[in-house]
């Protein structure tokens, strides 16, 4: 058996199904292969779970601050099991959706893991499918150390797989996923304790944002652990560990170690060799700024290219792609990777786009580099014992005062990057956040009343 497309999309996450979904709009007949669950990282084991338990934190503290606005609430448990499977019937409605675009847009799906047999064909399930053009979009993996008993950890689709809550759970890392899945225990109620090799977790943000963010831990009682590398994971028996630390720390009692130190793409299984596609060292897929591979007719998008791992990237470079190859009034359709803002749902969450301080500086020179900050009580904890700090920031560049970093670590910092980001892609200056009424009251308001 086999099958001729237009467009083939080799992964039905948040790239793959983006493109693929685009292609059979334009009139392609298109089709996605997907070897495990469709939706992806984002849908299955990422961003979605993620916010989801996220929201679930956000209640749990809520809870706390209840009492200072006049609620008397006795908790009496937290089920997790109940919030897992919601979360996970949430995500059943999702695929049910994907499956509804793909009708709706005339899109194949194909269940099964496809590798390379030549430049124009893959192999899934032992049949054989030739397309026009094809798309890599097969995403990431996490990846695991290279230590005694690393196997004893568990990684984030772990995470996500759990169906109790951990009691005493170390999470090791110190990026996105190490600080949002701590958070959440955290905040849950697991004993949690957050291990990283530095001094601070997301060493590559504004200085400003990861002092507020430790501020806010230590506030919080999240036992962070610096300068600590786990050297050794023993096993005393089920559900109890103990994890060894090159600094001679030792934690005993573990139920749950959570390994969250990056992720590799996942380029290595799908014979790239058969077509003749080239990666880099790290086994990221090359491509130019047309998504373009080595081998014409071949394609990459989304975290295996190794850009911005973030799902609107994927989603934008795939869509775009297939508006280039099958919509001809966008013969030049690319992604453009510049100013590309990001959210940590952290604990208040960090929002972000552009240079930090620190590389305007290295970019500009530090006499044409003014900052704006703000420090203040969010009111929503400022009325209650648990009043906390947030820290908004502007990076201005030129006489002009170019906003060319915007960040901010608070309650609802979330929701508030969005519009800004779409000033600053336009250019924004000072003078024209200045120039903008403020929102009142609201935290967002800072951002257009810095001095
Ligand atoms: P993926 O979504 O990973 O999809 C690739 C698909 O390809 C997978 O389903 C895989 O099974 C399939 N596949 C692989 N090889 C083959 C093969 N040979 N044949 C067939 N199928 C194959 N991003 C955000 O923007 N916001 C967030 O809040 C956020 N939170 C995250 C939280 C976590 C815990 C994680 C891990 C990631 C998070 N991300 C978030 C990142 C986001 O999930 C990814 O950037 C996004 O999913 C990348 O999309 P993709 O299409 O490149 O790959
Ligand atoms: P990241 O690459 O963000 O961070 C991993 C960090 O772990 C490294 O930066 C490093 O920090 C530390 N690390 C690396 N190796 C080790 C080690 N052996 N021992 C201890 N620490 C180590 O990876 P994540 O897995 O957190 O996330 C992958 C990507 O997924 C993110 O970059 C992001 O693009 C995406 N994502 C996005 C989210 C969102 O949009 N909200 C949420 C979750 C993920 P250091 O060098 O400082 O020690």
């Amino acid at each position: 058996m086999s099958r001729h497309f237009n467009y083939l999309s080799i992964g039905g996450g948040s790239g793959g199904i983006a493109s693929a979904n685009r292609a059979a709009i334009r009139g392609a007949t298109a089709a996605v292969i997907e070897a495990k669950a469709v939706g992806g990282t984002c849908v299955n084991v990422g961003c979605v779970p993620k916010k989801v338990m996220w929201y679930g934190a956000h209640i749990a503290e809520a809870l706390k601050y209840s009492p200072a606005y006049g609620f008397d609430i006795t908790q009496n448990s937290f089920n997790w099991a109940t919030l897992v499977k919601n979360r996970e019937a949430y995500i059943q409605r999702i695929h049910g959706s994907y499956h509804k675009g793909f009708d709706n847009n005339g899109v194949t799906y194909i269940e099964g893991f496809a590798r390379f047999i030549d430049e124009r064909t893959v192999e899934v399930n032992g049949e054989r499918i030739t397309a026009d053009h094809i798309t890599i979009a097969t995403g990431g993996r996490p990846v695991l150390p290279d230590i005694p008993g690393a196997e004893h950890g568990i990684d984030s689709d772990g995470f996500f797989a759990l169906t109790e809550q951990p009691k005493k759970a170390l999470v090791i890392g110190a990026g996105y996923i190490a600080v949002e899945v701590a958070g959440v225990l955290h905040a849950l109620g697991t004993e949690t304790h957050l291990l990283i090799r530095g001094d601070k977790p997301l060493r590559s943000f504004d200085s400003d944002i990861t002092d507020m963010l430790l501020e806010r831990m230590t506030q919080d009682k999240l036992k962070l652990h610096k300068q600590t590398n786990v050297i050794k994971i023993e096993k005393i028996s089920d559900g109890n560990l103990t994890v060894h630390c090159d600094n001679g720390v030792e934690f005993t009692g573990v139920d749950c170690v959570i390994w969250a130190i990056g992720r590799a793409p996942a380029s290595d299984k799908l014979n790239l060799a058969a077509a003749g596609v080239k990666t880099d060292k790290d086994g990221n897929i090359t491509t130019d700024k047309y998504q373009n591979t080595n081998v014409k007719g071949i394609y990459a998008v989304g975290d295996v290219t190794g850009e911005a791992q973030l799902t609107p990237v994927a989603v934008k470079a795939g869509r775009l792609l297939a508006e280039r190859l099958f919509n001809k009034n966008m013969p030049d359709a690319h992604m453009d990777y510049s100013l590309i803002p990001t959210v940590v749902f952290s604990h208040p969450p960090i929002g972000t786009i552009g240079l930090t301080e620190a590389e305007a500086i290295e970019k500009y020179g530090a006499t044409n580099v003014k900052v704006y900050r703000s420090g203040f009580a969010a009111m929503y904890n400022a009325i209650t014992e648990h009043r906390a700090l947030s820290r908004f920031k502007l990076v201005c560049t030129g006489k002009d005062e170019k906003v060319v970093g915007l960040h901010g670590i608070g309650e609802g910092m979330d929701e508030v990057l969005q519009g800004f980001a779409v000033a600053i892609k336009m250019g924004a200056t000072k003078a024209d956040f200045d120039a903008t009424v403020a929102l009142h009251p609201t935290s967002a308001e800072e951002f257009v009343t810095m001095r």
